[in-house]
């Protein structure tokens, strides 16, 4: 089988093409700033490729090699689109970087070899190709099991394009056109293979993300930003396991404001609603970084302390305390605002369930004690396991 190189750029400058106009399409109707700057890229590269290949065809062969910078900064900005892929800037000197160095090349080194161009026109692209790869590895290590195509893909690019370097003169022996048609070929393949690769990577990346941001949307309370309901069972559930896997104990809080009715109904909804938020405040920055809160109701939040029932009810006074004297003001009025806390533990893996419960009911003593304070459950809750194991006959508390 002989193939055609010409053809082959060809093909690979319209797959390349093709895929830039799919990601800036697709870029723009989502809204993704990276893929609308891996779709530029792809444009920018075909565009290079098509017009040097051009030019090279009517023989005025220095504009087409100084053309090629075009394609190095494609190079660049493909890296670029993955630094804005993991929010941070593109590195505009960096993108261009590859592109002089490249003139610089052909200005200093002339009469330039055609072997010296190759290697140091591979050499540019795998930078890029490396650097690419390192800013998509350095990205979110813990998902890197799935995400080893990201890594992959453009280590291989860079991989090829050195190996005419990697190799040097062993492959090109006696007959150096036949070796330069040979890699010719086989860089135009890689090109297709590499433009389509990178692009099944990109929307992986970008499906990913899409997962991830919904399911994030899906566990927490729009209004104060903390987890909702399920965001917090599913949360505290790893916690409660892995608590109970080290035998440590953990604690439950349940808060409620105090005549929040009331708040609504002399200031309106909104201002409710501000307060709401100002309360999630309040217990975000008591509670440690360790502890998970979430609001569980309308003006019920809650939160999972790593602690024993001592120390929890510390803490639990520590937010009742800041919430009082937090000097809340709505419309120029200073409103008196309180919470009153409910507090439970249990038998090291009491399931979430049982200790909300437990503090629901302390919670109600609190109430009824007049507000504004902290109440421990009276007895300690029985696991639902235990309950179990206690009607069957067996003792509640057996290790
Ligand atoms: P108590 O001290 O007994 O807890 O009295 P309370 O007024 O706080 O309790 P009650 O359960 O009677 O009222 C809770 C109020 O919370 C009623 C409801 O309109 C209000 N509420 C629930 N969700 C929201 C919300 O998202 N925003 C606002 N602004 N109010 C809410
Ligand atoms: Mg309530
Ligand atoms: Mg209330």
């Amino acid at each position: 089988m002989s193939l055609d190189t010409s053809t082959l750029y060809l093909v690979a400058t319209l797959v390349a093409a093709l895929l830039g106009a799919m990601l800036l399409f697709f870029g723009r109707q989502e809204n993704i700033p990276a893929l609308k700057w891996w779709g530029a890229a792809y444009v920018l590269g075909a565009s290079s490729i098509a017009i040097s290949t051009l030019t090279n065809s009517l023989l005025i062969q220095q504009l087409s090699l100084s053309l090629n910078a075009v394609g190095f900064a494609a190079c660049g900005m493909v890296w670029g689109a993955a630094r804005v892929f993991h929010g941070r800037s593109p590195n505009l000197p960096g993108i261009v970087l590859g592109a002089f160095v490249w003139l610089a090349a052909l200005s200093l080194l002339a009469p330039i070899t055609p072997a010296m161009r190759m290697t140091i026109g591979a050499a540019i692209v795998a930078v890029y190709a490396a650097l690419t790869a390192s800013e998509l590895l350095t990205e979110r290590r813990k998902a890197m099991k799935r995400r080893w195509p990201s890594f992959i893909v453009p280590v291989l690019h860079g991989f090829v394009l050195m190996l005419p370097i990697l190799l040097g003169d062993y492959f090109r022996g006696d007959d150096e056109r036949f070796a330069d048609s040979v890699w010719a070929t086989i860089f135009a393949i890689e090109l297709v293979l590499y433009a389509v690769g990178t692009v099944f990577v990109i929307f992986m990346l970008v499906s990913e993300r899409t997962v991830r941001a919904h399911k994030a949307a899906a566990s927490l309370d729009p209004l104060t930003g903390i987890f909702n309901r399920r965001g917090f069972a599913e949360a505290t559930a790893r916690m409660i396991e892995r608590e109970a896997d080290a035998g440590r104990p953990v604690t439950v809080l349940i808060f409620d404001i105090d005549h929040f009715k009331s708040i609504n109904d002399r200031f309106g909804h909104p201002a409710g609603d501000d307060v709401l938020c100002r309360f999630a405040g309040v217990i975000t920055n008591t509670l440690r970084i360790t502890d998970l809160c979430g609001r569980i109701g309308g003006e019920e939040f809650a939160a999972l302390l790593p602690c024993s029932m001592e120390e929890a009810l510390l803490a639990a006074e520590r937010v009742r305390e800041a919430f009082a004297t937090s000097g809340i003001v709505i419309a120029e009025t200073p409103v008196d605002t309180t919470v009153s806390i409910g507090v439970a533990g249990g038998p090291v893996g009491t399931e979430l369930d049982v200790l909300l419960a437990a503090a629901d009911t302390a919670l109600y003593q609190a109430k009824r004690g007049g507000r504004n304070r902290v109440q421990s459950a009276s007895e300690e809750p029985v696991s639902l396991e235990q309950g179990r194991l206690a009607i069957a006959g067996q003792p509640a508390h057996a290790a």
